[in-house]
């Protein structure tokens, strides 16, 4: 099955868990495959429970299946999007994107809520989730029918917010 595999995060701990997210209720019976599958140590799965919003399985894994924060995606861009928006994206900024006619303007509006909030310049790109989505924006407003980059930058992003690096993240290039 094509999927994109992330390193989303960096973290040396073990792993303990592969989480199996679904897009409909699981049957593993009848052979139905995961639509992102992420591994997790301990404290990374209990970090990102309160994000799962699909229907998820949780099975015990070991470090041959990936390390910690390795997620393989296997949905479609657009569907990503959405879940993104009902998951998180949409909670943290107070902005909705059904007042939104394209994911770019949803996305620029969403930013510079953001950076408005924690007194970010929008044109600097941190290395918080804030940042990220700024550049979301960015591939999204320069290329809006191709949206595997933006997809991908959402995921950092994500991530980063599971982490509570939502404004800057302490390891910058100068
Ligand atoms: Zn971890």
């Amino acid at each position: 099955m094509h999927g994109t595999t992330r390193a989303i995060h960096r973290c040396d701990a073990d792993v303990t868990t592969a989480v199996d997210g679904f897009t409909d209720a699981p049957d593993p019976a009848a052979g139905i495959s995961p639509a992102v599958t992420v591994t997790y140590c301990a404290d990374h799965l209990a970090r990102s429970r309160p994000w799962h919003r699909l229907h998820t399985v949780e099975r015990a894994s070991d470090p041959a299946e990936g390390r910690c924060g390795w997620a393989s995606d296997f949905r479609g861009p657009r569907t990503g999007y959405q879940d993104h928006a009902d998951g998180w994206l949409n909670d943290l900024s107070g902005i909705d994107r059904a007042d939104h006619a394209t994911w770019a303007a949803y996305l620029t509006a969403l930013h510079r809520e953001l950076c408005a909030r924690y007194g970010l310049d929008p044109a600097q790109i941190g290395g918080g989730a804030i940042g990220w989505i700024g550049l979301t924006a960015a591939e999204a407003t320069a290329m809006p029918d191709h949206h595997e980059g933006a997809a991908i930058f959402l995921v950092d992003a994500e991530i980063l917010a599971i982490m509570g690096l939502v404004e800057d993240a302490p390891e910058q290039c100068c």
